[in-house]
């Protein structure tokens, strides 16, 4: 285990939102072990406590560790959040992943249009917010350098016959605002990439297909792999995309999806 002052992320501050989920608390634990100080951000205050318990039990001696109820989709409750680490020298990474997928979304007939609405405002909405407020912080403390991963999905690069419209809009639109987020603001060395996360064992996917077999069955028998992914592999990903190790890295889509936006036909 790396010493948190020698890590890969040493000396820097980090915010995550969705932090007390899947691949936000995977990324939090190896923030936190590879040296960064970390703001994890979420709606639901329970879960966060729940959280910040199991990065303190996984990671000795963490940097600063700090917990904040915040609505994505609620520009003050960003601002809030991002301007917290003021006090701290503002941030340096910025992981956009909060993220939404309702079970009410479905096919362009059926899909509620609240349920539309709720997905861009979480979806969207919440990534602009992180990054203006990320990209405002970092110019208040001069940063020489900063980072902005945020969290689309594989669907926002192939279709599916099995829809969730609005999720899968919400998802393209993310990829688009990085894209031009990262060309105009890289002279300002603010990177930005979108991470393509395929399907995970994680609650937002495996409590939406519970123990539907059928449903899982239309899914698994397209996975390369053979299975779903983990948090932490995702985990891995945005903590390369933080790091300095990835400097020349901008408005990529990083995709870890074992293989699946690839995939013709499967082995049997
Ligand atoms: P998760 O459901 O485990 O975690 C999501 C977290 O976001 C939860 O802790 C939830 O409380 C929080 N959240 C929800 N609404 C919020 C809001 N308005 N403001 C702040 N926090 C809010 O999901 P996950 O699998 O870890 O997904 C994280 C991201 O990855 C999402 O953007 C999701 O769309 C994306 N993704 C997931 C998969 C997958 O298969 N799980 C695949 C591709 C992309």
């Amino acid at each position: 285990m790396a010493d948190s002052r020698q890590g890969r992320l040493a000396g820097k501050n980090a915010m995550v939102t969705g932090a007390a989920g899947g691949i936000g608390l995977e990324t939090t634990i190896l923030f936190a072990r590879e040296g960064a100080s970390v703001l994890m951000a979420d709606i639901s205050e329970p879960a966060l406590e729940r959280a910040l318990t199991k990065v303190k039990e996984l990671v000795p001696n963490p940097p600063r560790l700090q917990t904040i109820k915040c609505d994505v989709s609620k520009e003050s409750d960003v601002a809030a959040a991002v301007e917290s680490q003021d006090a701290h020298g503002g941030i340096d990474v910025m992981f956009n992943n909060a993220g939404i997928m309702h079970a009410q979304d479905d096919d362009a007939i059926n899909t509620p249009e609240a349920i539309w609405d709720l997905t861009q405002a979480i979806n969207v909405k919440g990534v602009w917010y992180g990054s203006k407020h990320a990209v405002l912080s970092m110019r208040r403390h001069k940063k020489k350098a900063g980072s902005v991963i945020n969290t689309a999905s594989f669907v926002a690069l192939m279709g599916a016959a099995t829809p969730q419209l609005a999720y899968s809009a919400s998802k393209g639109a993310v990829l688009a605002m990085t894209r031009e987020l990262a060309i105009v603001h890289a002279r300002e060395n603010i990177r930005f990439n979108s991470l393509c996360p395929g399907p995970l064992n994680t609650p937002l996917l495996q409590d939406w297909l519970g123990d539907d077999v059928q449903k899982r069955h239309r899914r698994e028998v397209h996975f390369p792999s053979g299975r779903f992914g983990e948090a932490i592999e995702q985990a891995q990903a945005v903590l390369f995309l933080a790091s300095d190790e990835s400097s020349f890295v901008n408005a990529t889509e990083f995709v870890v999806d074992g293989g699946l936006s690839r995939a013709y036909v499967t082995a049997e």
